[in-house]
């Protein structure tokens, strides 16, 4: 069975270790790879070779990053078919959403591309005569990635395009769930031209990710998955001196108006409900309806569109089906658990995916989509993350108490509004307790020249994701002020011993 290794100064680095992790089509349950579980050393290794190449890449010009960058996106533009049918088979996600993931990641390797305008800095002339002031935005040193296995592609790729393109190297540390996609981009930059060193990828699990937290030579760490761990990684990271953006799970609401375009909002919560397995971050999986009625027309819409979803594998070799399985069978009894909990607690299964058969799979980890009404606020269901194709829908009197709901909630990573009332949509943008939201656009994540990130226990850090916040995070300011004696015969040279201020 083929060991996925590390990939360490330009190169596959074969472990030592003699700990692995298996891999597993979820489709079929069946193990198909294994990974190495790198110690300590392996990870420390990786950050050397990151900290060697530093120097030279860091002073390389950057539209000459920038045209590594370019030559990338075109690479994973000519690989999207082995990269999205890898992503298919250990993720399980179908091959159209996977491709769907690969362009999300994609266009921020395009953002990178723009370089050397976005690492430009400020210039001010005169800011006092005959002086002026110019900031440089220079890379950090060594930074480091450490991945969810939800989006194996794209979630690297919200990193390390903007921290190489401005000049740093870079250590990722892959889902060990489905982590064949950072050795292929590995490969892939690699032959788009860096040089080696610059991009290392180390396989494992919490052991390489201390590594990664604590090693003085790492100077930033950008992480994405859980809430409990995110905590962790930031609390860690921090009190090592690195700067770190952490950003956590979900729990998204959508409010449902009375005077939503029904079908259309209906159509846009299967998608962002069921799409992918619910097994996204900005997946949706609460919609709070305002008033019965409201309730009642969406859930008859949901039951039937939900009666004609395809669930089955990934890849066919027919026509695609609309969700794939979840990642693991540990995942499918939690999923399932929390359906259990929630019927227990009194909310009403109007769907059940629990025992989900797909013939020919029958040892792929399938939940059906599973629709809950008169789900409330105490339920557990309600209160924690679910991450599975679990839609709860929650029954509201009026705008404000669906609203406080929202804003009351412990997660604040996106949510959506789902109305015909322009005033009604532009307060709710306004007063909502949540870093993305969408106006009847039901998953808002942000472009990759905007910046992506939640509130509330969804993040830790100041700075999101690409876009600006992205460029900053991965550049520290540096502010000069020069002035030029016209003459040294002209100028009189005294001591200012008062804070200088300019004239
Ligand atoms: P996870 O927290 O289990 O794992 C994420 C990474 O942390 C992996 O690389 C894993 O190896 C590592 N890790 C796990 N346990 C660790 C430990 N004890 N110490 C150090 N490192 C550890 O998350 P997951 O199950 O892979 O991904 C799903 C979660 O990610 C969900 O909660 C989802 O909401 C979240 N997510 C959030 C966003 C966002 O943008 N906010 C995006 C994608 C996924």
């Amino acid at each position: 069975m083929k060991v996925l290794q590390n990939f360490i100064n330009g190169q596959i680095s074969e472990s030592q270790s003699h700990r692995f992790g298996a891999i597993y089509n979820p489709a079929n349950g069946e193990q198909i790879r294994q990974v190495v579980l790198s110690s300590a050393k392996e990870t420390e290794a990786a950050v050397a070779a990151a900290e060697q190449a530093f120097p030279a890449w860091s002073k390389t010009s950057p539209l000459k990053r920038a045209r590594v960058m370019f030559r990338f996106k075109a690479l994973l533009e000519q690989n999207m078919d082995r990269l999205a049918k890898t992503i298919s088979e250990e993720h399980g996600k179908v091959y159209s959403d996977a491709v769907g993931e690969i362009t999300r990641g994609l266009e921020v390797v395009e953002f990178a591309c723009g370089i050397p305008h976005l690492q430009k800095g400020e210039h001010s002339a005169n800011v006092g005569t005959g002086v002026d002031s110019h900031s440089l935005m220079q890379p950090l040193g060594v930074c480091a990635g450490i991945t969810p296995f939800n989006f194996p592609a794209m979630v690297p790729m919200w990193m390390f395009p903007i921290s190489l393109a401005t000049g740093n190297t870079f250590v990722l540390k892959p889902s060990e769930k489905d982590p064949s996609l950072g050795l292929i981009m590995a490969e892939l930059l690699k032959e788009a031209g860096l040089p080696d060193g610059v991009f290392n990828v180390v396989n494992g699990d919490k052991e390489a990710v201390d590594v990664l937290l604590t090693d003085p030579r790492v100077q930033a760490v950008s992480f994405v998955g859980s809430t409990p761990i995110a905590e962790y990684i930031y609390s860690t990271a921090s009190a090592h001196g690195k700067r770190c953006q952490a950003l956590g799970g979900a729990k998204n609401h959508c409010i449902l108006m009375p005077d939503a375009d029904m079908d259309m909002a209906a159509n846009a919560i299967m998608g962002a409900g069921f799409g992918a397995a619910g097994e996204r971050c900005m997946a949706l999986s609460v919609v709070v309806a305002v008033g019965d009625d409201t309730a009642d027309t969406l859930i008859a819409k949901l039951e039937e569109k939900i009666a004609q979803m395809r669930v089955g594998p990934g890849l066919t070799d027919g026509p695609e089906n609309d969700m794939g399985p979840v990642i693991s069978a540990q995942h499918q009894e939690k999923i399932c658990g929390y359906i259990d909990s929630g019927e227990a607690q009194g909310a009403k299964i109007v769907v059940d995916g629990r025992g989900y058969q797909v013939p020919g799979h029958e040892a792929g980890y399938f939940v059906g989509p599973t629709l809950i009404d008169q789900v409330s606020p105490e339920m557990t269901i309600y209160k924690e993350e679910i991450f599975g194709p679990v839609l709860s829908v929650v029954r509201v009197s009026d705008y404000e108490t669906g609203l406080a709901l929202v804003n009351h909630h412990e997660y604040g990573n996106g949510t959506a509004i789902f109305t015909r009332d322009g005033e009604t949509a532009r307060q709710f943008s306004e007063d909502v307790i949540a870093g993305m939201v969408g106006v009847n656009v039901p998953i808002p994540v942000p472009m990759a020249f905007h910046s992506f990130g939640g509130w509330k226990r969804s993040i830790f850090g100041p700075l999101n994701v690409h876009g600006n916040d992205g460029v900053r995070f991965y550049t520290r300011m540096k502010t000069v002020t020069s002035r030029w004696p016209a003459s040294v015969r002209l100028e009189k040279h005294t001591s200012a011993f008062v804070m200088p201020t300019m004239d």
